[in-house]
C-alpha cells in the first residue's frame, strides 16, 4: 500500500467546506452522480455502441454506507493521484481564494473542482474502487478520511467502472426517504438511468429536450405538473431553443395568477446540462420573470459560481434580456396570428406583461402595441384602436369599476364615449408611464369635467342678475355654504345627462399622488386634498328641487345636500367607513321628514 499527501498548502481543507456549505450539504449527491454521468458519457464517446450504461445508489443503513457505483470510464491509479488528489486540490486553492474575499458568500462547489470533495461534508471517511476501461489496467482503492493524508492501493473491483462509497456520519443522510428526495430533485432528469435500490429514479427526458413542434398541448401540461404537481394547469408557455449565441434550452410556463401569489418569489428552475442547479434566481432575471415558472438549461451559464457573481455575469444578462425578448416575440404573434386565443389568455397574463413593461424598457417597445384593455362597450381593445373610435384623440377615459349601472359612467355611454376599465394594481402606474412616452392622457372619468359630457346649449343660456351672478353660480356658492367642508369645492354645471344629480371630482393628477401615498402607507398632505371640487348637475331635477327650496326652506335643503354628497362619495367608493353612522342617521331623518310632509 502507498501513502500520499494531498497537494495543498492549507494543511485540513474540509473544516472550511464543511463549514462554508453547511447549508447546502445535499448538493454532495448531486455532485457525485453528476461525476458518474460525466465517466460514463466519456466512455459512450470512446467506445461507440457500448450499452447498459447505469448508476446505482445503494444505501446500507445498518453499515451507515451509501454507495454510488457507475460503469463508466473508470480511473487508473496514476488518475486518482491527478484527478482526486491533485487537481481537486488545485481547484481548492481557487476556492479558498474566494472563500477568503468573502466568507458570507456561497458559492456552488463544483466550479472549482471540488464536486468530489463535498461527499466529505456528510462522511467520516470515503473509499474509491475504480477499474479503468484501458487494457490490463488494475483495479484501484482509494480511501481517505478527509485530512491531507489517503492510501492507495490495488483494489477488488472487477468490472470497468467506479464505486464511491460513503462512510456517513450524518444520521438524515442514511433515510432512504430522503435520498430519494435528493435524488429526485437533482437528477430526475439526468440522461443515464439511475437507480436506486430497484427503483429508477430518472424516468422520463426532460421535455425542453424536444422540439417545440414534437410537444403536445397534453406533453407541456404533464411536463409542468410533474415540476409543480400541486398548481393548478398553466395558461401559456414558451418553449425556448437558442443555440447561438449561447446554449439554453428550456420551457416558461404562464401560471394560473392567484390573490396569495407572491411577486417576489422565484420559480423558474435552473439547470446545468439536465443536472439541477437551483430556483433561487431571483436576482438574475429581471423582476417581472419571476412570476413565470418552468426550467430554463444550459451548459454555457457558469451555474457554480457565487450568486452575486452570476448576477454581474454579462451571460446571465445576455440570458436574461433574451429570455424577455423570447416572450415578446412569442406573444405578439400570438396577437397577430391568433387573437381571440390571445384575447382569452389575457385576462391572466396581464399582470405579468404589465409587470414587464414597467420593468424592462425594450420589452414596453415590443409588447406595447399588444397591450390590452377591457371597455366599457365589453370588448378588449388596444390603446390604438380605441384611439381611432373615440372622439377626443388624445383623452383616454378609464374607471376603475366594472359597475355597469353607474349613473356616473352613463354620462360617457350617452355620449357614446367608451371608457376603458383599469382598475388593477399596476395601471394607474402605467398610466403615468405610457404618459411620458406618448402624447395619450388618461383621465379617470370623475378626473375631471370634459367639455364632452356638459350640455353646451344651456352653458351658455345662463341668465345674469343684477349683481352679475348666473343662476348657477348662487346655487354653487349656497350648496358650498351648506356642505361645510373647506377642502372642497363646488362648481355648478350642466350636464348631458339629467340622471346624475353630482359627483365628487377628483384631480386625476391629485389622485394619482394620493395612491402613490397611499402605497408608501405616507399621510397625504393637506393641500392635496382641496383639489376635490364637487359637481352638481343644474340639469338634474333633484338639484333643480334644491334650487327652489334654498330660500322657501334652507335646512332641508341642507340636509338634502349632504346626503346627495355622501351618495356621490358612495358610488364613487369614495366613502371613509367611520362616517357611515351619521349617514344612516341623516338618511332615515330626511325620509321620514319627506313621508311625513308628503302625508301631511
Ligand atoms: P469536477 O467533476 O468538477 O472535475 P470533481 O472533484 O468532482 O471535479 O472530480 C475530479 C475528477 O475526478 C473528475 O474530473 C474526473 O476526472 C474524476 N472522477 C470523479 N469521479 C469519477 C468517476 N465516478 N469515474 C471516473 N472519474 C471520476
Amino acid at each position: 500500500m502507498a501513502e500520499g499527501t494531498l497537494k495543498i498548502h492549507t494543511e485540513n481543507i474540509l473544516p472550511i467546506i464543511k463549514k462554508w456549505l453547511y447549508s447546502s450539504k445535499d448538493i454532495f449527491l448531486r455532485e457525485l452522480v453528476s461525476n458518474a454521468q460525466d465517466a460514463i458519457q466519456k466512455l459512450m464517446l470512446l467506445e461507440e455502441g457500448a450499452s447498459s450504461f447505469r448508476i446505482d445508489i445503494t444505501l446500507d443503513a445498518e453499515k451507515k454506507t451509501l454507495q454510488i457505483s457507475d460503469n463508466g470510464i473508470g480511473m487508473t491509479a496514476d488518475e486518482v493521484e491527478k484527478y482526486i488528489a491533485q487537481l481537486a486540490f488545485s481547484g481548492a486553492e481557487e476556492f479558498l481564494a474566494a472563500y477568503k474575499k468573502d466568507e458570507e458568500e456561497n458559492p456552488f462547489i463544483g466550479h472549482f473542482g471540488l464536486g468530489f470533495y463535498s461527499a466529505f461534508m456528510v462522511s467520516h471517511s470515503v473509499e474509491i474502487q475504480t477499474l479503468s476501461y484501458q487494457e490490463n489496467a488494475k483495479p484501484v482503492h482509494w480511501t481517505s478520511d478527509g485530512s491531507s493524508t489517503y492510501q492507495i492501493e490495488e483494489g477488488s473491483r472487477t468490472t470497468r467502472g467506479t464505486d464511491i462509497l460513503l462512510h456517513i456520519q450524518e444520521e438524515e443522510f442514511l433515510e432512504a426517504a430522503k435520498i430519494r428526495e435528493l435524488l429526485t430533485t437533482y437528477c430526475r432528469f439526468l440522461p443515464v438511468p439511475i437507480f436506486f435500490g430497484e427503483e429508477r429514479i430518472n424516468k422520463e427526458d426532460p421535455l425542453w429536450i424536444k422540439a417545440a413542434k414534437d410537444c403536445t398541448e397534453t406533453d407541456y401540461i404533464n411536463f409542468y405538473h410533474s415540476l409543480y404537481p400541486l398548481e393548478p394547469n398553466p395558461i401559456f408557455w414558451i418553449h425556448i431553443n437558442v443555440e447561438h449565441p449561447f446554449h439554453v434550452k428550456g420551457i416558461l410556463y404562464f401560471p394560473k395568477m392567484s390573490s396569495e401569489m407572491r411577486l417576489q418569489d422565484a420559480h423558474i428552475k435552473l439547470f446545468s446540462n439536465r443536472v439541477y442547479v437551483t430556483d433561487e434566481c431571483k436576482d438574475l432575471f429581471p423582476h417581472f420573470l419571476n412570476v413565470l415558472r418552468g426550467a430554463v438549461d444550459s451548459f454555457d451559464l457558469p451555474l457554480n459560481v457565487s450568486r452575486s457573481t452570476l448576477q454581474m455575469d454579462s451571460t446571465v444578462k445576455k440570458l436574461a434580456s433574451h429570455i424577455s425578448k423570447k416572450i415578446a416575440d412569442r406573444l405578439t404573434a400570438l396577437y397577430e396570428e391568433d387573437r381571440e386565443k390571445y384575447t382569452a389568455i389575457w385576462p391572466e397574463i396581464q399582470t405579468i406583461i404589465k409587470l414587464g413593461l414597467l420593468n424592462d424598457e425594450k420589452f414596453y417597445d415590443r409588447m406595447q402595441g399588444s397591450l390590452l384593455w377591457k371597455t366599457t362597450n365589453d370588448n378588449w381593445t388596444t390603446l390604438a384602436s380605441y384611439q381611432e373610435r373615440n372622439p377626443s384623440q388624445k383623452k383616454v377615459f378609464y374607471t376603475m369599476y366594472e359597475t355597469k349601472e353607474s349613473p356616473f359612467l352613463s354620462l360617457y355611454k350617452e355620449k357614446g364615449i367608451e371608457v376603458l376599465i383599469a382598475g388593477g394594481p399596476l395601471d394607474s402606474v402605467l398610466f403615468n408611464n405610457i404618459e411620458t412616452k406618448t402624447e395619450l392622457e388618461f383621465q379617470r372619468i370623475d378626473g375631471g369635467i370634459d367639455d364632452l359630457i356638459l350640455d353646451s346649449d344651456k352653458q351658455e343660456s345662463e341668465l345674469l342678475d343684477a349683481d352679475g351672478r348666473t343662476d348657477s353660480s348662487k346655487l354653487a356658492s349656497f350648496v358650498k355654504e351648506n356642505l361645510s367642508k373647506s377642502e372642497v369645492s363646488v362648481e355648478a354645471k350642466a350636464l348631458t345627462s339629467s340622471n346624475l344629480p353630482a359627483f365628487l371630482m377628483i384631480d386625476e393628477k391629485t389622485r394619482r399622488l394620493s395612491e402613490y401615498f397611499a402605497l408608501t402607507q405616507k399621510d397625504l398632505p393637506k393641500e392635496l386634498l382641496k383639489k376635490h371640487t364637487f359637481v352638481i348637475n343644474t340639469n338634474n331635477k333633484l338639484i333643480a328641487t334644491i334650487n327652489q327650496l334654498k330660500e322657501k326652506e334652507p335646512t332641508l335643503a341642507k340636509k338634502l345636500i349632504e346626503h346627495i354628497y355622501d351618495l356621490s362619495l358612495l358610488s364613487q367608493k369614495e366613502f371613509q367607513a367611520d362616517n357611515l353612522s351619521s349617514f344612516v342617521e341623516r338618511s332615515n331623518a330626511l325620509v321620514e321628514e319627506l313621508v311625513s310632509r308628503s302625508n301631511a
